[in-house]
């Protein structure tokens, strides 16, 4: 199926509430442009420096998420334009965020990755870690931040019951965190190709599609 006819498609099925994140790593310009043709604005990118090459070739009206794991030196490439940096998963890296978003003069909206998968590789936060270091109150002081919501990914399995369990876990942190953080803590980033109709019955705000509306990616991701 086109790029046009999914994301028709995934516009037309999703829940009003939700965001559909187009996750566009690896595919090329063309292909973004089409979803773009069709009304899509709001894509994900997993490299600093692939996101701001996109960037300067497309459109100015072009929501731009930095999904994948980003190093601190490399923030620099995405400072002055990104929407929403969804993989923020160490305090180092929201210090780092903080400085170059004071440098650009700009708050940066961000979400704290949060590690529920049964797999020890994917990245993020141990629930319980994060909860320390919101506790401790050094996010606070990092006033070029705004706290948005949670993202995490599932574990990677075809069990069901395993994936639900993950899902109501990110749902039931980010209840837990969103009177701390108020009414912009409004995000609640879970769901890709695979799982994404589970993901919403579970409480999803915003769900990330890549495979699905792009076909397989022509290189391996980290
Ligand atoms: C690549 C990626 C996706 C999209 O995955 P698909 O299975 O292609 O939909 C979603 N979220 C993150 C964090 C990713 O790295």
């Amino acid at each position: 199926m086109s790029i046009t006819t999914q994301i028709a498609h995934l516009r037309s099925s999703l829940p009003p509430h939700v965001e559909l994140v187009a996750v566009s790593k690896t595919h090329p310009v063309e292909a973004i442009e089409e979803a773009y043709q069709a009304g899509q604005r709001c894509f994900g990118e997993s490299r600093p420096q692939e996101l701001k090459a996109k960037y300067e070739a497309l459109p100015k009206d072009i929501c731009w998420h930095m999904i994948g794991h980003l190093q601190t030196n490399k923030i620099k490439y995405i400072a002055p334009f990104v929407t929403l940096i969804e993989s923020v998963d160490s305090a180092r890296l929201c210090e780092a965020i903080e400085r170059e978003a004071a440098k650009c003069g700009r708050v940066i909206d961000i979400l704290l990755e949060v590690h529920v998968a049964a797999e020890a590789s994917k990245t993020g936060w141990e629930p319980t870690e994060l909860i320390a270091y919101i506790e401790s109150g050094a996010i606070d002081a990092l006033t070029h931040l705004r706290v948005r919501g949670i993202m995490g990914i599932a574990s990677n399995t075809d069990d069901e019951a395993v994936i639900r369990a993950d899902f109501d876990h990110l749902h039931h942190l980010y209840k837990q965190l969103q009177p701390r953080f108020g009414n912009s803590f409004d995000t609640l980033s879970m769901g890709m190709s695979d799982d994404y109709p589970l993901a919403i019955d579970c409480g999803s705000t915003s769900v990330r599609i890549g495979s699905m509306i792009f076909g397989e990616r022509s290189y391996p991701q980290p």
